[in-house]
């Protein structure tokens, strides 16, 4: 048999209908190609085996033989899939653990594509004949199933998954090759939009079409009951909203400027905050603003006080699983500990350039920064510090080697851990006490570049 590394899709925004093509759902759980000969083997994108942490697929054996595989291990429940699940079984190393985690949370592997039968290769052949193969010499078992496409109707399906709160549809062409470890557009990926309710505390002037309504709305949420600014939303308006919304916002103007935030266009107007705003957007930024705002319909139904900053910080650790295969690393998948307040935590990492991270907790992350030559010491010092992705709580603890290939390969140690007093902490600017077992004194975080996310370190006179 030979060996096949995965075909991947590209990501477009919106989804189509078109007769030569199929739509599945994207599961959100582990790649993986199957080699079913006298023996299973299972193998990750990075060619690591899995069968010996989902012992129950070996039923494929009994399903078909001498075929090649592609397709996606999943853990299901609450009707859908669950990714932390399915990397927690693939992270135990235990026999026992294994079994026990079988029974209670057992593995699915959904078949979508078949690469080679009998020792021939399929791959050069479209998609619609490799189907048919599949579907013929591979049986359906307690574990194992295959996918069940739709054709040319992709809007509706895509309607139809996000309701049932999956992550999204991959589109196929039926007159597509395999192209293995490759990503085409032959391939397309649909992931729903984020949408976070928004409160709306202004709006900018309009021009041209746009001059007696608005240009764009000013939105805010709440931290705390303190109103933070997360940007404007000026696309995704009918005309008939326009003027509704324009209408409402009329009654409620205020002479109160709510934020004073340096992307904030000037003669702008400010209102009461009471209307709420459903807007869909791509990822938060680090400085809190959505990006890629798009409006999608007013509220009614839901009171201003309630729309809490908290909708978007749970997409904080999205950079952090994005740039990790948890079938290699053994680093922690996050989400389970709850903060214990202001924690902090600094390891030494061997990666191909030694640095210390910084990881200072804060809202439900740890907020990280590498320092290429550690925390200073002397007094005014001030050494380089650049801001990386936020980090699971899991984090604190983690000590261990990431394997070579993965992102920061290499040894890490803890340093020092401990609590940190926080004295100031702004976009720009962050002042702390340490109380750990090493550092104890009073730095300082200035950000130098916000492009580069660089920072500077520094021990302050106390
Ligand atoms: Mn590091």
């Amino acid at each position: 048999m030979n060996t096949y590394k995965p075909m991947l899709a590209n990501s477009i925004e919106t989804p189509f209908d078109a007769p030569d093509w199929i739509f599945e759902v994207k599961w959100d759980g582990i790649r993986a190609i199957a080699y079913v000969n006298e023996v299973l083997s299972l193998k990750s994108r990075n060619g690591k085996e899995l069968i010996n942490n989902f012992p129950e697929l070996s039923e494929l054996l009994n399903l078909t033989s001498n075929v090649v595989l592609d397709g996606e291990i999943i853990v299901m429940r609450d009707g859908r899939s669950d990714f932390q699940e399915v990397v927690h079984r693939n992270q135990l190393s235990n026999r026992l653990e294994i079994e026990k985690a079988q029974k209670i949370t057992p593995a699915i592997y959904v078949i979508f594509d078949i690469l080679e039968k009998d020792s021939i290769s399929l791959i050069d052949e479209p998609l619609k004949k490799r189907l048919d193969i599949l579907n013929r010499v591979v049986k359906q078992g307690k574990f194992t199933t295959i996918s069940i496409p739709v054709h040319e109707h992709g809007i509706q399906y895509y309607e139809t998954v996000i309701k049932r709160d999956f992550e999204g549809i991959i589109a196929k062409k039926l007159s597509s090759t395999y192209q293995p470890d490759s990503r085409s557009s032959d391939w397309l990926k649909i992931k729903r939009v984020k949408s976070c309710d928004c409160v709306i505390f202004g709006y900018t002037i309009g021009e041209g079409v746009r001059k007696d309504t608005f240009g764009a709305l000013l939105l805010g949420l709440f931290d705390e009951g303190k109103p933070v600014y997360v940007g404007r939303v000026g696309t995704g308006f009918t005309d008939l909203e326009l003027n509704q919304i324009k209408q409402k916002l009329d009654e409620l103007i205020i002479s109160k400027v709510w934020f004073t935030d340096a992307d904030i266009p000037p003669g702008s107007t400010w209102v009461k905050p009471q209307l709420v705003a459903e807007v869909g957007y791509q990822e938060i930024s680090r400085d809190l603003r959505l990006r890629a705002p798009r409006f999608l319909r007013l509220r009614d139904d839901k009171p201003a006080e309630l729309c809490s900053i908290i909708q978007v910080k749970t997409q904080k650790l999205d950079e952090y699983y994005a740039k990790r295969d948890f079938t290699v690393t053994p680093e922690p998948t996050g989400g389970y500990t709850r903060g214990e307040g202001n924690s902090f935590v600094i390891q030494e990492h061997h990666s191909r350039l030694t640095h210390w991270d910084l990881r200072l907790e804060r809202d439900g992350v740890y907020v990280s920064w590498a320092i290429p030559k550690g925390i200073p010491n002397d007094v005014n010092e001030k050494r380089l510090a650049i801001q990386t992705e936020d980090h699971p709580l899991e984090y604190g603890g983690f000590e261990g080697i990431i394997p070579k290939g993965q992102y920061g390969a290499g040894k890490v140690t803890i340093w020092d851990r401990g609590f940190y007093l926080p004295i100031k902490w702004s976009n720009d600017k962050i002042e702390i006490i340490f109380a750990g077992e090493r550092l104890k004194k009073r730095y300082e975080l200035i950000l130098i570049n916000k492009e580069k996310n660089e920072w500077l370190i520094f021990k302050k006179q106390t």
